[in-house]
């Protein structure tokens, strides 16, 4: 594979680029071309007219390309408006595919199963990439779709985008379709000996706590932690809502986690309620943190995995870079982290709305994240292993202070939250029998009890109110144990007891709560369990506990009282019944259950 890249001036040098490439193909095995072409204004009779051209000057090559908020060529940010990259490719058994798609918000599956079905019959395919618009669709729903592709495929591109980062034109165009403002472009490639890998960078780094996204829709994330999402960026870096907030919040997107990986997104505006615009759809019940952008980190980033790439010794990279990226560095430094990867072999790409990249089967679409892919036809050749050229010289050894501090506040913050759980789990586990504490297993019976209540008054004949019940123990003649064997062998029978109960109990009702109700009494509420359920526990629990030995003290025995939650009644009612089945049993002679 070879590639030649150039950036687009006039006609006549086109012309004579293109006759120098077909040249060099003629005195070679080529097996398949592929242009790319990139444009960072929406010039689209400008397009027309490159792919003109090339289908003139090489008629059987394949072109796909699209509009960009910049172009890379070489390794570095271009400012030429139009770009053209050239792969040739040399080994016969090297194919290419190209697909073309209009895209609207209901047709993902659409697409994606032809795209999984194209895969599938063009069984020579190793990866798909993928240039598309990504205004009005659910992107989303295309990544999920996609989780179907074939096991062994990469998947991996760019979304279009245009040099004004407030605007949301974009275009795709490709030899299998026509520029569009709605379409998607994909291109099959592989065969025997094409060889393809790839890898995302991000290099920010988590900055403190986890926050719950509490409500999120489509892109809008509404609320963290049941406050204003904005609120969030003001308490703890005092960003001001105002029209410096995108620069502002660039180096501080949120991680967030997708699918098993950390990927960003990004705020583009703060509304008046609070919520924030983010780069990409955010779910609702996930953990976001605010993650910073540290030129350092990021830099050690790109150079670990430069020197990943190096010994896959590529011939080709390709790299699709956040459009955030470009603006957090500037033009002039935006470079930095794609020259390692040209000193491995030709880089060239472009500045994107989305990134998209397959890792553990799914595809995801990712923000202020640097896609990189790098192909390679035939074997690795040792003799051909490039000196990769890194950024380390610019911070070598040290680290940097904002490096430093995330550092130390991501401790810092670790050392609470370890703390601040066990404090949580203190104030309702009883410390002699790990089970809850009689607070939470109150708090648990309200809740339950406060729940069916709710449905309950809502009179509503659908919506069937579900039953609970309660099961409370008392060990039969405890007092005698601690006056017998001592307080020590007292309190191994209730942990023994805690332990067959919580064992018992989530086997049978695996969201049931056993709580410690007072000295030898328990507590065990069983959500969504009927009378005759409960009952059978009960009983299982009374023989179960009947058969334990406790040597010296023997056989022990216990008493039960079973009763099921009537709607409407408080859970204070509901307990004194489930004591009164209780003492029925004690009065009644002992190690018997009692339901009422
Ligand atoms: P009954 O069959 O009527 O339930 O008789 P009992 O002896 O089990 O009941 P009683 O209420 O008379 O005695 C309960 C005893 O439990 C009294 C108290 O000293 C003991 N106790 C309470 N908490 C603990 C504890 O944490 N450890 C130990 N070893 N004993 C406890
Ligand atoms: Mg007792
Ligand atoms: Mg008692």
């Amino acid at each position: 594979m070879r590639q030649f890249q150039f950036p687009y001036e006039n006609e006549d040098k086109f012309v004579n680029s293109l006759r120098k490439i077909k040249q060099w193909c003629n005195s070679s095995v080529t097996s398949a071309v592929l242009f790319q072409v990139y444009t960072y204004t929406l010039n689209r009779p400008k397009v027309e007219t490159v792919c003109a051209i090339i289908e003139k000057e090489i008629p059987d090559s394949y072109i796909m390309g699209c509009s960009t908020n910049g172009n890379i060529l070489f390794g570095d940010y271009c400012d030429s408006e139009v770009v053209v990259v050239c792969s040739v490719f040399e080994y016969f058994t090297t194919k290419i595919k190209i697909l073309q798609f209009p895209i609207n918000p209901q047709n993902a599956k659409e697409v994606t199963d032809t795209l999984i079905r194209e895969t599938k019959e063009n069984d020579w395919c190793k990866c798909v990439m993928c240039f598309t618009t990504i205004r009005g669709i659910s992107t989303s729903d295309f990544c999920d779709n996609l989780k179907n592709l074939p096991e062994h495929i990469q998947f991996f591109g760019g979304g279009a985008m245009n040099i004004d980062m407030n605007s949301d034109y974009a275009f795709v165009f490709s030899s299998a379709g026509k520029i569009s403002d709605h379409s998607i472009v994909f291109a099959l490639m592989g065969g025997e000996d094409f060889n393809v890998e790839s890898t995302f960078i991000t290099g920010w780094k988590p900055l403190g706590r986890n926050l719950l996204v509490t409500k999120a829709e489509g892109p809008i994330l509404y609320e963290l932690e049941g406050k204003p999402a904005y609120d969030t960026y003001f308490k703890y870096l005092n960003i001001k809502n105002d029209e410096h907030f995108f620069n502002n919040t660039l180096e501080f997107p949120f991680f967030y986690e997708h699918n098993g990986i950390n990927i960003l997104r990004a705020p583009t505006a703060a509304q008046e309620d609070g919520s924030l615009v983010m780069t990409a759809n955010m779910e609702e019940n996930v953990k976001a943190r605010i993650a910073y952008g540290d030129p350092w980190t990021i830099l050690a980033k790109v150079d670990e995995e430069a020197l990943n790439f190096k010994n896959f010794i590529p011939e080709a990279l390709f790299v699709f870079s956040c459009a955030a990226r470009k603006t957090f560095w500037g033009v002039e430094e935006a470079g930095k982290e794609t020259r390692p990867f040209q000193s491995l072999a030709p880089t060239s790409g472009f500045y994107t709305s989305g990134e998209f990249l397959r890792t553990d089967g799914h595809v995801n679409q990712h923000n202020v994240t640097l896609v990189v892919a790098a192909m390679r036809e035939g074997k690795r050749n040792l003799d051909k292993m490039p000196e990769a050229e890194l950024n380390e010289q610019e911070f070598s050894g040290s680290v940097s202070m904002i490096n430093r501090l995330a550092t130390f506040i991501q401790a810092a913050t670790e050392e609470l939250e370890e703390a601040n759980e066990q404090l949580r789990l203190a104030a309702i586990i009883d410390g002699l029998t790990q089970i809850y504490n009689r607070r939470e297993i109150q708090r648990r019976i309200i809740e339950e009890a406060d729940a069916a209540n709710a449905v309950f008054s809502e009179n509503n004949p659908e919506k069937a109110v579900k039953p609970n019940c309660l099961i409370m123990i008392d060990i039969d003649d405890f007092k005698t144990i601690n006056d017998e064997f001592g307080h020590q062998k007292g309190d191994e029978v209730l942990q023994k007891l805690a332990e067959m109960m919580k064992t018992i109990s989530t086997q049978n009702v695996p969201d049931s709560s056993v709580g410690r109700w007072g000295g030898e009494e328990f507590m065990i509420l069983l959500p969504n369990t009927d009378i005759k359920k409960a009952s059978v526990i009960a009983e299982l629990l009374r023989v179960n506990f009947a058969s334990i030995d406790f040597e010296e003290a023997h056989y022990r025995t216990i008493s039960v009282g079973v009763t099921q939650m009537i709607p409407g009644e408080d859970a204070d009612t509901y307990c004194m019944r489930v004591d009164t089945a209780l003492y029925r049993g004690k009065n009644n002679g002992k190690n018997q259950v009692v339901v009422l």
